[in-house]
């Protein structure tokens, strides 16, 4: 099976702090390295139309086994539950899925920012350096500005109308 250059010590959060401290934590607990020093792990994204209970895009991390089955995690998880994350073996996920080019050699770059381009998510960590309407990543230096704007909204409730003689 394919090997993956990584070593554990390469993704520390000691290194760079876009370096996700439960990425790190799974890998030391679950990955499988191999002999040439490789993991077989890597990352792997849901291809559309897939009838997997996972939306297309969505990112796995694991490696494909023979016989079909993958074996790993939601990366979602992992990055939310570090090594409480379960390692599972998902029958006919494999076939869904393709690798992300280099995702090690990207993610040994550029950290979680990697895995969010659009700096969508909420991570771990003091990811921002927020400047009036402007902030800047304090991993990779994405610029992003807040956008201001109100809404005129129709709200509408039943009163009671007041008669003769009655008790409004
Ligand atoms: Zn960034």
């Amino acid at each position: 099976m394919k090997t993956y250059p990584l070593a554990l010590a390469d993704i520390a959060p000691s290194l760079n702090p876009a370096f996700s401290p439960n990425l790190h934590q799974w890998v030391g607990k679950n990955s499988h390295f191999a002999s040439d020093g490789g993991t077989l792990d890597t990352v792997w994204r849901v291809r559309p139309g897939a009838p997997i209970e996972a939306p297309a895009g969505s990112l796995f991390i694991g490696y494909a086994c023979d016989d079909g089955y993958f074996s790993g995690s939601r990366l979602m998880g992992v990055l939310c539950n570090g090594r409480k994350e379960l390692r599972w073996a998902f029958l006919h996920l494999a076939e869904h899925l393709d690798p992300v080019p280099d995702f090690w050699g990207n993610y040994k770059r550029l950290g979680r920012c990697f895995i969010d381009p659009d700096h969508a998510i909420s991570f771990i960590g003091e990811r921002w350096h927020e400047e009036g309407d402007r902030r800047t990543c304090l991993w990779c230096g994405h610029e992003q500005q807040q956008e201001h704007w109100t809404e005129n909204v129709e709200i509408s409730r039943w009163v009671n109308v007041a008669r003769e003689g009655q008790a409004a």
